[in-house]
């Protein structure tokens, strides 16, 4: 008999399920507090359960976590972490722990089916969705493998992968990771990162559980934004920022907005300014992210002087903005660098890899 995955499951969707195998209920929040507090996933070490119970659970259920197949830690501090799946495939993903708070960077997908032109993961495609318990267990695996100091984290869903093209699996970690009896994370500690899915960012909107909303936008000119995030360009860059209009904010809380700058390209004074005229009234900061290089990647990086050019003219024109800081470059575990090797590789990548 093959059994369910528990890791997949809300706290209320175990709940049903026990109750339809005759368990009481509120079992489920021992399960809860077992797995994601303890950092427990085998049914036989969870010993405030009495034995049939713990034989009942293992007949009916399995938890997988994603096993750590490679570790790399970078100069500035920042680890990488490559992580094997249940079924083979792996998803890599990110601690950096010295971001005012510690954050973890998890993957939402194996792969991606955005097609960013600047982006490694864009060149694997999309190889699969992860499921809730993928993606929450990525922080599993991390939790247990870093040293937390007992401090609370943030989650940033900017991994590999377009979290809202992966809708209802992103959604269900989201409740996950809030559950009280579990991580107990505030909504406002994880923020979901989307190239625009206009209808989604809608859905998400009347979700009772409310991440913080970035959006890559990365130009405001439709015709440069069209080149360089084709699949996302179905929506307009001004059907995209009304979406940010409607969307729900808290008191104080604003949309980010992250621009990666590429040489020539999105970084002229002009487009600067443009920029700001956009988002006037929207309750906005900007997050200017000088491109991170990779072999295949056929753009360059602005100067630092550029870069501070184009953020000066934001602030300028009154609009909140941050440059992000590379993190874990020479380890490939910068923004947009996350890929699998031995994935499907674009010809330009296979090129580059090539050159000894
Ligand atoms: N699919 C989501 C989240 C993943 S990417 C999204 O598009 O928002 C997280 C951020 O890294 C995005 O803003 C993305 O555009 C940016 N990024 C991708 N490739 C990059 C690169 N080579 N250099 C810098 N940032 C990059």
């Amino acid at each position: 008999m093959s059994t369910v995955e528990l890791a997949d499951l809300t706290r209320s969707e175990i709940e049903s399920a026990l109750r339809g195998m005759g368990v009481e209920p509120y079992r489920a929040v021992q399960l809860f507090q077992w797995i994601y507090q303890r950092g427990i996933a085998d049914f036989g070490l969870m010993t405030d359960l009495s034995q049939d119970l713990r034989r009942t659970l293992a007949e009916h259920f399995h938890i997988s976590t994603p096993v750590i197949a490679r570790h790399d830690v970078s100069e500035d501090g920042t680890e990488k972490f490559l992580l094997a799946l249940a079924d083979g495939r792996h998803v890599e993903c990110v601690f950096i722990p010295d971001t005012g708070s510690q954050t973890f960077c998890v993957s939402t997908q194996v792969g991606c089916a955005m097609g960013c032109r600047f982006c490694l993961t864009a060149t694997m495609g999309l190889v699969r969705n992860l499921r809730a318990g993928e993606i929450v267990g990525q922080v599993r695996a991390l939790a247990a493998a870093v040293d937390l100091g007992g401090r609370a984290f943030n989650i940033v869903l900017m991994g590999m992968g377009e979290p809202l093209h992966n809708y209802d699996q992103t959604l269900a970690a989201v409740r996950i990771l809030c559950d009280r009896k579990g991580y107990g994370l505030p909504p406002g500690r994880i923020t979901l990162s989307t190239v625009g899915l206009v209808p989604a960012i809608e859905r998400l909107a009347a979700e009772p559980l409310m991440p913080n909303l970035a959006i890559s936008l990365h130009a405001a000119s439709e015709d440069v934004r069209a080149r360089l995030v084709p699949s996302a360009s179905k929506y307009s860059i001004t059907e995209i920022l009304d979406a940010c209009r409607r969307f729900p904010l808290k008191h104080r809380d604003r949309v980010t907005f992250e621009y990666v700058l590429l040489a020539g390209i999105n970084d002229s004074d002009a487009e600067a300014r443009k920029l700001a005229k956009r988002l006037r009234g929207l309750r906005a900061k900007v997050n200017l992210i000088p491109l991170n290089p990779a072999a295949g990647i056929a753009f360059e990086r602005p100067s630092d002087a550029r870069v501070n050019q184009f953020g000066r003219i934001l602030s300028e024109c009154h609009v909140a903005v941050t440059v992000r800081k590379s993190r874990g470059r020479d380890i490939r575990a910068a923004c947009g660098q996350l890929a699998i090797e031995g994935g499907r590789r674009s010809p330009a990548q296979r090129l580059a890899d090539a050159i000894p």
